[in-house]
C-alpha cells in the first residue's frame, strides 16, 4: 500500500501498532495518509517496520525516524528510548 507519510508529528496513539510499537498507549506519533485514502498514525518502530516488511511503499525520500521524530524530545513526558 502507498503510504505518504505528511510530517505533522503529535503526541498520541499508534494505531499500527506491530510488534516493535513505542506508542500503544501513548507517545510521539506521526500521521500517514494511507493508498485509500485514509490516515493513521504511526510510530517510529511501526513506519520503520511497516516500510521494511514492505507493507508501506513510501514514495520518495523517507524521513530518517530521528528526524521525524525530533520533536518527540521536546514533548513533555515523551517516554526516553
Ligand atoms: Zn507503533
Amino acid at each position: 500500500m502507498r503510504a505518504e507519510v505528511t510530517g505533522e508529528v503529535f503526541r498520541g496513539r499508534c494505531e499500527v501498532r506491530t510488534e516493535f510499537c513505542r506508542a500503544c498507549v501513548s507517545g510521539s506519533v506521526a500521521v500517514v495518509k494511507t493508498g485509500d485514502g485514509g490516515c493513521v498514525t504511526v510510530c517510529g518502530a511501526c513506519l520503520d517496520e511497516m516500510a521494511d516488511s514492505g507493507q508501506w511503499e513510501i514514495p520518495g525520500s523517507r524521513p530518517e525516524p530521528p528526524a521525524l521524530f525530533a520533536e518527540e524530545l521536546a514533548l513533555p513526558g515523551a517516554p526516553r528510548p
